[in-house]
């Protein structure tokens, strides 16, 4: 499909989405086909147009405190994507996901399962920083949301790790607490979902690593088993 129609069509389904949303529909439980998922270069082209679209953005009271916007960076044709929460300090300053220490410590976490960061995709639920690293509110978690859902939807991974409380929860609709979540695969719209601790705090709380790591391993045999 070429990459004009095939942006019509996300255009006629984002206003399909937001018409449910104003009928107070909360979510749609869509199953994607491997046949609608885009070439590499259509997805390069879609994310770019995205990306865009958020730097403009002034949905949420966050436009207004923001250096600029992260939209989230990787492999375009990732089979594993981490979404973390919102930006932080340096996050905010250099328009990247994951820098600083806690990013250091997510790419170390990567290279453990035998990855980049170049293989897989890094993104948040927000993409403006909360002021002083507070958390993200509901109300702007709900705006954000659906840049997420198209980001998604167009990279189409095989597994998505949420990191941190936020994540998990916007993700799977839930309240229950990130070590309740984390451990086991859930279902994110057909894709296989893991939840684990945030590396911002893993840096806070060293000994919850080895959780980690048993969750790190569930999503590398994964990722085998999927390319034997
Ligand atoms: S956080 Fe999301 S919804 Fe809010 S201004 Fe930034 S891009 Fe827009």
């Amino acid at each position: 499909m070429p990459v004009d129609n095939l942006s019509d069509l996300i255009e006629k389904v984002k206003r399909q989405l937001q018409y449910f949303q104003s009928l107070g529909v909360e979510g749609l439980n869509i199953q994607w086909q491997k046949e609608q998922i885009a070439p590499v270069s259509q997805k390069s082209e879609l994310l770019s147009q995205l990306q865009q679209e958020v730097a403009r953005c002034q949905k949420c009271p966050l436009h207004l405190t923001r250096k600029t916007t992260v939209f989230g960076e990787g492999d375009v044709n990732a089979r594993l994507m981490f979404i973390g929460e919102a930006p932080g300090y340096w996050e905010d300053v250099q328009g990247r996901p994951f820098v600083g220490q806690a990013g250091k410590l997510l790419t170390d976490i990567i290279k453990a399962i035998g990855l980049s960061r170049e293989e897989v995709y890094i993104g948040n639920i927000v993409k403006c920083r909360p002021p002083e690293n507070r958390n993200p509110k509901l109300e702007e978690m709900e705006s954000c949301r659906d840049y997420l859902h198209q980001q998604i939807a167009i990279i189409r991974p095989e597994i998505i790790c949420a990191l941190g409380t936020f994540s998990a929860q916007r993700l799977l609709n839930t309240k229950l607490p990130i070590s309740r979540l984390r451990g086991k695969f859930w279902d994110y719209q057909g894709i296989k979902l893991m939840a684990t601790f945030h590396p911002a705090f893993l840096l806070r709380s060293p000994y919850k690593k080895r959780d980690v790591w048993e969750d790190m391993k569930k999503i590398k045999a994964c990722l085998q088993q999927g390319s034997q």
